[in-house]
């Protein structure tokens, strides 16, 4: 029997696996309950299932997809978590503490295809996408450093990758940790960014209801395309009438991130652009000045151009934020995750046991 990796599996296909070994189907939600809402290290500990039963799930699964193999701890309390993947690429998670929230930030590919000029993810090119296993057991790993009296209040996909170019894997990833009978995630916790793959953005809003969060970081399309080469496929035009279509629920909003960039894109003008481009949508908008890293292309505007780029969306009526990056110190502030060649020194035990 090949075995498998059991956070790859949703409710439903984990009762079909486990009517294909000749037990219950009702047996699964035990699994389930056992895995998610127990979080039992090992199979041992499961003492509502039979032996025979606890010997199957011991030889024919794998109960994680990741190791920890390392962390980081900003002056500001966030902590990035450096994770091994069993072919011994990496990849980083971020766990953001924001009392009384606790959010992760979680990674959907190793690396990133869409190559945006002031992100240290896009210049590694893209090494793999993950599998949903690998994406919920960033959640479950990270839970474990919090302990038994901490709790992952939100999540956001916002670390290495665009999550819409990994769709079906992520999809599936939110369809198990929002299971009730799993971790439970509402819907409304959980925030999906995505640097403007249109069709799928659709797609998405019909499927599963998460928060959309878009990375705009211009409003037009020459600016746009020299940063974010994915503009040049899905020009502004086309990001913005997929924001219109989406199923945004009432009184939510569409989140716009938008890095300042010293000289780039934080003119007063620019921001009257981003106002008009933004008119028709329900948005607000989140200002991130840039955080320099050793060698960046860029630099960061002066705390009164932020503040006066602010300006001129507060006075068009719009709900805009100053966000600093967090855990910068540590290099896991906003596009600065880069792990992804493998992970040294590989001590302790291999995932995928
Ligand atoms: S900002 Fe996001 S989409 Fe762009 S290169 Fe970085 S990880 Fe990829």
């Amino acid at each position: 029997m090949e075995r498998i990796f059991i956070q790859d599996y949703t409710l439903p296909d984990l009762e079909r696996w486990v009517e294909s070994i000749g037990e219950r189907r009702f047996r699964a939600r035990q699994v389930f309950q056992n895995i998610y809402g127990r979080r039992i290290r090992d199979w041992g500990e499961c003492s509502d299932l039979s032996k025979m039963f606890r010997l199957q799930l011991e030889h024919g699964t794998h109960r994680h997809a990741i190791a920890l193999r390392e962390t980081k701890e900003a002056a500001d309390g966030t902590r990035k978590l450096l994770f091994e993947l069993r072919d011994g690429l990496c990849i980083e998670s971020v766990l953001i503490p924001d009392p009384p929230r606790q959010t992760l930030c979680l990674s959907s590919q190793v690396g990133c295809a869409l190559g945006c000029r002031f992100c240290l993810t896009g210049a590694m090119g893209l090494r793999r996408s993950l599998a949903t296993a690998e994406i919920v057991d960033q959640v479950a790993r990270a839970q474990e450093q919090l302990g038994a009296a901490g709790r992952i209040t939100n999540l956001v996909f916002m670390g290495m990758g665009e999550p819409l170019a990994n769709y079906e894997a992520v999809v599936r990833a939110i369809h198990i940790l929002t299971d009730p009978l799993g971790m439970a995630f509402s819907h409304r916790r959980i925030t999906l960014s995505t640097a403007g793959l249109a069709p799928q953005m659709l797609r998405l809003g019909n499927e599963t209801p998460v928060n959309l969060a878009v990375s705009l970081h211009a409003a037009e399309d020459r600016l746009r395309g020299e940063l974010m080469p994915i503009n040049r496929v899905y020009s502004l035009e086309q990001l913005m009438k997929a924001c219109r279509e989406y199923p945004t629920p009432p009184r939510k909003r569409i989140t716009f991130e938008y890095i300042l960039l010293d000289g780039v894109n934080d003119s007063p003008g620019q921001a009257r652009e981003l106002v008009r481009l933004l008119r028709s949508v329900r948005s607000k908008v989140n200002l991130l000045p840039f955080n320099p890293y050793e060698g960046a292309p860029f630099g960061r505007p002066s705390d009164a151009r932020v503040l006066d780029f602010q300006e001129v969306l507060l006075k068009a009526g719009m709900t805009v934020i100053i966000r600093e990056s967090r855990g910068a110190d540590i290099g896991a502030a906003c596009g600065q995750l880069v792990a992804g060649a493998s992970c040294l020194p590989a001590g302790g035990d291999r995932p995928g046991t």
